[in-house]
């Protein structure tokens, strides 16, 4: 059994063939997926697939390059939705100083205010942090986010980050880049975090695994993230599920 950590099944690029996305996911021995609502555009639509299909919840929150469409009915609004039974988490919150499609202090400022969030309504949180490994730590630390726990998505930093995020009881989630010619670095990284503190995800759409770079990602291809992890730890596939699947439905607290 595998676990999909994180995915955006709400996105238009599976508009069309949802069903049988979630279908082979399925087939292939993903048992849940984790689909991620990052606007508010979207959180209605992820919690609808949630909710229509026992194999699938739900995370909601604001996405960094959305900090700045943060108004007076969005907290209101997620507050709500979060209660939903099908929500496990918070996010993904955090810093994007890659891109930068919000301002880098109005992102500081909404990545603290939904850690406090996520602590009122008890989730864990799922934190993006892409060029700003620095500022992501230090907004855990001293937000405290260690209440609340949580996973490191995608995740780019070095080991310093890792452990540092290991120490506050933060699970790291690997993507499928990891199967990249040049993600060397990253693999490197991997081999040095525990089994026990590793995740899997495919982020899907995006972020497509070796032998389909170039295509659209899908859950389904978790597994070929979920073997390149066990060729770098030098253990069995079927470890890798098996470890993997129990820290997710730990941080989730998903009780099947
Ligand atoms: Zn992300
Ligand atoms: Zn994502």
């Amino acid at each position: 059994m595998l676990i999909d950590s994180h995915a955006h099944l709400e996105m238009p690029d599976f508009k069309k063939d949802l069903e049988a996305v979630i279908q082979r996911a399925k087939e292939s021995g993903v048992e849940y997926i984790f689909t991620v609502g990052t606007e508010k555009k979207d959180w209605k639509r992820a919690l609808e697939i949630a909710d229509s299909h026992p194999s699938v919840y739900a995370i909601l929150g604001v996405h960094p390059h959305n900090a700045k469409e943060v108004d007076d009915q969005t907290y209101p609004m997620l507050k709500k939705l979060c209660r939903s039974e099908k929500v496990k988490a918070y996010g993904e919150i955090g810093l994007d100083f890659f891109r930068n499609l919000s301002p880098p202090n109005i992102q500081l400022k909404r990545f603290r205010e939904q850690i406090g969030l996520a602590k009122e309504l008890g989730l864990p949180i799922v934190v993006h942090d892409r060029e700003a490994h620095q500022q992501t730590l230090e907004i855990l630390k001293s937000e405290k986010a260690e209440a609340c726990g949580g996973i490191i998505h995608c995740f780019s930093g070095d080991d310093e980050m890792a452990n540092a995020c290991m120490d506050m009881g933060f699970y790291i989630s690997i993507p499928g880049s990891i199967t990249f010619k040049n993600a060397e670095r990253c693999r490197e990284i991997v081999k040095r975090i525990p089994l026990e503190s590793l995740l899997i995800e495919t982020d899907a759409p995006f972020l497509t695994p070796e032998p389909f770079r170039g295509k659209r990602n899908e859950p389904s291809y978790v597994r070929y993230t979920a073997q390149r992890v066990a060729e770098i730890k030098k253990v069995t596939f079927e470890k890798v599920a098996e470890v993997t699947t129990k820290n997710a439905l730990r941080v989730y607290r998903l009780n099947v």
